[in-house]
């Protein structure tokens, strides 16, 4: 097997803020792995906040000597050798994970859902991420997302009733809260997710700082609505630690390695009875297809990546009207542009 790859720049449709920053792009690289003529697309996402780059994902790249392996539907020591190569270097080792899936799931005809017994029907809406703006853009956002089931807004700033108030003018839908562990003091929060619960907010998406462990629990324990693990969780390991923590963790598979160690921590959640939320960041249709692939298995969906930016390389999984429409594309059902 031979694997290529390339640096990219997604252009972001509008510039993106969370608690902690702003941005108008988002640095990825795209990998193939080309075996007997056949090649599977992949793809490392890297915004800032995780500590990827271009080159740190290039260097590690260039370290990964795939030519020794003959067989690509040894999906488990490949993947291990991988991540054995060097720690972190997560969304690094997405894109191998990702690209590997896909050449399999062409080699094998069929796409991983099917691969792995998920019904096609089953999967969720994705909610449409509204970022922090003036409420004047939040508004406007807001009238662009007409058609989801489902909105996700960033909160943990000082204005969180003032923007969800701004969006609560436009529409009624159900919203997911996510405060990027922006919310300070554990009263405050809990008396905020009352209100928000009566603003027909669905769930609250990593509230405090993740090593801010015993207020989480205090929390998830008198919080009306189900309290997400985002940042506080990225691997296998990082579940059983959330266990007792949270109602549910958010997956995304530039935190958990790709595809393989996503499905994992899915069953392992799911034997503790914690939600299932699948996520992503800014990504092309190809990291985005991918996830997807695990959707059916979700309570929820946040795979809104490719329609924040302008530059998709990629078709794949559609959204319509909010819904998370698989195809039976081989691999993770994509098509290069
Ligand atoms: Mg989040």
């Amino acid at each position: 097997m031979r694997l290529k790859y390339y640096p990219y720049t997604l252009e972001l449709k509008h510039t993106f803020t969370v608690s902690s920053n702003s941005r108008t792009s988002t640095p990825v690289v795209l990998t193939e792995i080309e075996h007997n003529g056949v090649t599977g697309y992949g793809e490392a996402s890297m915004p800032p906040y995780l500590g990827e780059s271009h080159d740190s994902v290039m260097n590690f790249l260039s370290r990964i000597n795939l030519e020794k392996f003959n067989d690509p539907f040894e999906l488990e020591n490949i993947l291990t050798e991988v991540d054995r190569s060097a720690s972190g270097n997560n969304a690094a080792k997405a894109s191998v994970d990702i690209a590997l899936h896909d050449l399999v799931g062409k080699l094998l005809g069929k796409p991983w859902f099917k691969l792995w017994g998920y019904c096609k029907d089953s999967t969720p809406y994705t909610s449409f991420t509204i970022g922090i703006d003036k409420p004047e853009v939040m508004r406007e956002k807001v009238r662009e997302a007409e058609g989801f089931k489902f909105l996700k807004i960033k909160a943990g700033t000082e204005n969180d009733k003032e923007n969800l108030e701004a969006i609560r003018s436009e529409t009624g839908v159900p919203i997911f809260v996510d405060a990027n562990q922006g919310w300070k003091n554990k009263e405050y929060a809990l008396e905020l997710i009352y209100w928000l619960k009566e603003k027909n907010v669905l769930l609250i998406e990593q509230p405090f700082p993740k090593e801010r462990i015993e207020d989480t629990a205090w929390l998830t324990e008198r919080s009306p609505l189900p309290i997400i693990a985002d940042e506080a969780v990225r691997r296998l390991e990082d579940v059983i630690k959330a266990k007792d923590v949270y109602s549910g963790i958010n997956i995304k598979l530039m935190k958990s390695t790709g595809m393989r160690e996503a499905h994992k921590m899915i069953t392992l959640a799911k034997a503790f009875n914690m939600k299932i939320m699948i996520g992503c960041m800014t990504e092309t249709s190809c990291a985005i297809s991918a996830a997807a692939q695990l959707s059916p298995l979700a309570d929820w969906a946040d795979l809104d990546g490719a329609l924040l930016i302008k530059n998709d390389l990629f078709t794949g999984v559609k959204i319509e009207n909010g819904k998370i429409i698989l195809n039976d594309i081989p691999g993770i059902g994509i098509s290069k542009k």
